[in-house]
């Protein structure tokens, strides 16, 4: 299949005017009925490129997910997106710039979804057909954690023979992801003892002191050259001034590249010693995601990758990203994993998320050729 790419070329304005009725149907993860409704439009995006089986996975708090199919198999390759977004309704202008398309979920990763959505549609439209089957799952709460959709990720990831992720790629040239850091959350509780700041100084315990202690610790643990970093995003604690606090809590977020390094920082930021008498610490919380590790695995799909690239007259590097996925579910579970397959763009999170338009057809290709030359065992 050599004329994969001429043929997406001709569909730049079509891939376009599906961006932008993605990302007009604005899908904050806690808003159902949001979700929902772009989870409509993107199954009618399917329907109308694919023709393929399409079935909707309620949910009862988050959107309903979607499992679309193409062709036959016993075995099959996952393809993982996300529809919903981190943008309030309203909070971001989608807007048209020097070739690029800014707007809520554009980078991350509505233009993921719309070269999927493409990629399938080059092989249908080609008839291109193997005895492995695709299965593009599309989930609704991978801002958030992804509570509601794990199960079902998990699920279809062991089913598969590899899994591709078309979420943003990794800015300024759109090289994809090889690894991912893993990610982990807590929240440290002080318990004081309130006493009066001036009747006698030696009374009580306060928690704002010990917590403000235990964060410079905290702060000794990050190691940037082994890629373990830690953030306190979050302190509260305290009543008034002139109080010896009784209460204080810091919300921490650990980022590691490896289960065995994760797991020994780990035990260090749940087993805390208090330096001040009389005050408590607990700590609750643990890992989010595991990483996804550059393995052997993976670095092969990454090569299959770069060639069709090379193909297609462009390089194409692997990298690292700082930010979970749900690509770090399936490569916790053992399934080659490769991420960031969606367009070149930037800012996913910030105000000037955007995708580079005329990158579209080019992923689109990427993607179709990769899953053509897989199609068959
Ligand atoms: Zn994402």
């Amino acid at each position: 299949m050599t004329d994969i790419l001429p043929y997406l070329l001709e569909r730049a304005k079509d891939m376009e005017n599906s961006l932008i009725q993605l990302i007009k149907a604005e899908s904050p993860s806690t808003d159902k009925r949001l979700v929902d409704e772009c989870g409509q439009v993107l199954a009618s995006e399917y329907s109308r490129l694919v023709n393929g089986q399409i079935e909707r996975i309620n949910q009862l708090e988050t959107g309903d997910c979607y499992r679309f199919t193409y062709g036959e198999g016993t075995e099959q390759i996952l393809i993982l997106g996300h529809f919903d977004t981190v943008w309030a309704q309203g909070a971001l202008p989608i807007e048209k710039r020097a070739g690029k398309l800014y707007g809520p979920g554009a980078f991350d990763m509505k233009g993921g979804l719309v070269v999927t959505l493409f990629a399938i549609h080059a092989l249908f439209a080609n008839q291109v057909k193997g005895n492995r089957k695709i299965v593009f799952l599309a989930t609704s709460d991978e801002e958030i954690g992804s509570r509601t959709s794990r199960a079902l990720i998990e699920t279809e990831a062991r089913k598969s023979v590899c899994v591709l992720v078309p979420e943003s790629s990794l800015p300024p040239n759109g090289d994809i992801k090889t690894a991912r850091k893993g990610i982990a959350d807590f929240t440290i509780t002080v318990q004081g003892i309130p006493a009066h700041a001036g009747h006698d100084p030696k009374a009580g315990a306060n928690a704002i002191e010990e917590l403000a202690l235990q964060i410079v610790d905290l702060r000794a643990l990050n190691d940037h050259a082994n890629g373990i970093s830690l953030n306190v995003g979050r302190i509260t604690g305290g009543t008034r001034v002139n109080v010896k606090a009784e209460f204080a809590q810091a919300e921490v977020d650990l980022r590691f590249m490896t289960k065995k390094q994760g797991e020994q920082i780990i035990k260090q930021i749940m087993h805390r010693t208090p330096y001040i008498a009389g005050t408590k610490i607990t700590v609750t919380g643990g890992v989010n995601r595991y990483p996804l590790e550059r393995t052997e695995q993976g670095v092969q799909l990454f090569w299959q990758f770069q060639k069709i690239a090379q193909k297609h007259g462009y390089s194409l590097q692997e990298g690292l990203s700082g930010g979970g996925s749900d690509g770090n579910f399936t490569a916790a579970l053992g399934i080659p994993t490769i991420d960031g397959l969606g367009p070149v763009g930037d800012g996913a999170h910030a105000r000037n998320e955007h995708v580079e338009l005329a990158n579209l057809p080019y992923r689109a290709a990427l993607i179709a050729e990769f899953l053509a030359q897989n199609l068959h065992t």
